[in-house]
């Protein structure tokens, strides 16, 4: 007999996601098959190396484009473009430089002509520490202040799904660490569904329910590791030797792939990869 937990509907199912793009010099092949499920409540990372097609998966999830075959669900219906439902957090903030970090948050209510929840926004805004900064620029706020706007924008619908596309990278270690904590808080309180494709495994590891390594390009997903340690995941946590070794692993697995294709490509020896124990 199986249990309620397993058989609810995933939240998200992607199922042989596929994207080809049109280019100038010819077709390209950006993501080939890729399926996966991510469960209501969960947090999902996607690794990879650049350009593997990480992006490409991610805007089909939000419905921002459309796949070439397959689909993606979202409670069990097809998503076939933006989506109330799932917010999403880009690399860079992407604040409209001239107004300000209220007007901005306000845009996405403008454009659809519905009116923003005041108490919710506020309560975001205090949450990641931005009270009282409505009335700041972009130019007057650090790369961390406006990240932490894009998440306040992006939560300010209530998705019930949030997708975010490296949106530390550009952050300094310590600030990442902050903003991490502050997803992970975020996250206990109001049970998001997150993706979040990252560069930091240590970050994925840190934040997620289960991590998913892509192959190169055509993207595939190359292999699934669940993250088995307790949260909230403390500094203690993140230094023991099982994080340790499961970093590797994953790391191994992204590396090793690129060295094995620049053994076919190339025909030449990789530089020396660091011995597996
Ligand atoms: P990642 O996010 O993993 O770095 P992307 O999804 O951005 O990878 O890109 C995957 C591949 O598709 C890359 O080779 C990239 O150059 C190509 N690509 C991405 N977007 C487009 C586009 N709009 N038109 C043509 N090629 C694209
Ligand atoms: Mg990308």
């Amino acid at each position: 007999m199986m249990s309620a937990a397993t058989t609810r509907a995933p939240k998200l199912q992607v199922r042989n996601a596929t994207k080809i793009y049109n280019t100038r010099s010819g077709d390209l092949l950006a993501i080939d098959r890729c399926s996966l499920d991510v469960q209501a409540g969960e947090i999902v990372s996607i690794v990879g190396p650049s350009g593997c097609g990480k992006t490409t998966l991610l805007w089909s999830m939000s419905g921002l484009h459309g796949l070439t075959s397959g689909n993606v669900l979202l409670d069990g219906r097809a998503i076939t473009g933006p989506n109330p439902e799932i917010g999403m957090v880009f690399q860079e903030a992407n604040l409209l430089p001239w107004r300000n970090l209220a007007a901005n948050i306000n845009f996405p209510f403008e454009i659809k002509g519905t009116r923003p929840d005041r108490i919710w926004i506020d309560e975001l805004l205090g949450r990641v520490g931005l009270e009282g900064f409505g009335g700041r620029f972009p130019r007057e706020l650090s790369g961390g202040m406006q990240q932490r706007a894009a998440l306040v924008r992006a939560l300010s619908f209530k998705p019930s799904v949030l997708l975010m596309d490296e949106p530390f990278g550009a952050l300094d270690a310590f600030t990442r660490e902050e903003m991490n904590g502050l997803v992970e808080e975020i996250w206990l309180d109001t049970q998001t569904t997150i993706v979040l494709i990252t560069h930091s495994i240590e970050e994925a590891i840190f934040l997620s329910d289960r991590i998913i390594v892509m192959s190169p390009r055509p993207g595939r997903v190359a292999s699934v590791h669940e993250v088995p340690f307790a949260r909230p995941r403390t500094l203690e946590i993140m230094s023991t030797k099982e994080v340790f070794d499961l970093t590797n692993i994953i790391k191994m697995e992204i590396v090793g792939e690129q060295q094995s294709r620049y053994r076919q490509v190339s025909g030449a020896e990789a530089p020396a990869r660091p011995a597996r124990t």
